[in-house]
């Protein structure tokens, strides 16, 4: 049997759950398959609930807290990456393509156009 946990507790879900999802504007941005890869998540966006978790572990909190940029105008990012307008990391291609979902490494996919460029098959020459 399997469940849902829709949250923003971050904690919670650490505890909670098997496997992790994090979702922007509907679309899976960050997807682990097990949660003890708890701390190789990166998605910019994933950072943010990230950075709100109040804990005595420093461990956990590691490389977290970082600040987004509040929307800039009424950028137009239909085709692109829903989350570009508040991203520190956004560039002319995130405004123009949609990020697909891609393997960064075993058991974990991002949709980022900005990673991708750091992911061992990227590297390899392999998928893009
Ligand atoms: S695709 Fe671009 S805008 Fe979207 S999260 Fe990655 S770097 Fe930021």
């Amino acid at each position: 049997m399997s469940y849902f946990f829709i949250s923003h507790d971050i904690e919670t879900v650490y505890y909670l759950a098997d496997a992790l999802a994090v979702m922007y504007f509907g679309s899976v941005v960050e997807y682990i398959e097990d949660i003890p890869l708890f701390e190789q998540l990166q998605h910019p966006y994933t950072k943010k609930p990230f950075s709100s978790v109040l804990t005595c572990d420093s461990r956990k909190s590691k490389g977290f807290g970082v600040d987004f940029e509040e929307p800039k105008g009424n950028q137009n990012t239909a085709r692109g990456c829903a989350f570009a307008p508040r991203c520190r990391d956004a560039w002319e291609l995130c405004f123009r393509e949609k990020p697909a979902l891609k393997e960064a490494g075993s058991q974990h996919h991002i949709a980022c156009h900005q990673l991708y460029q750091t992911f061992p098959l990227y590297q390899a020459g392999g998928q893009r």
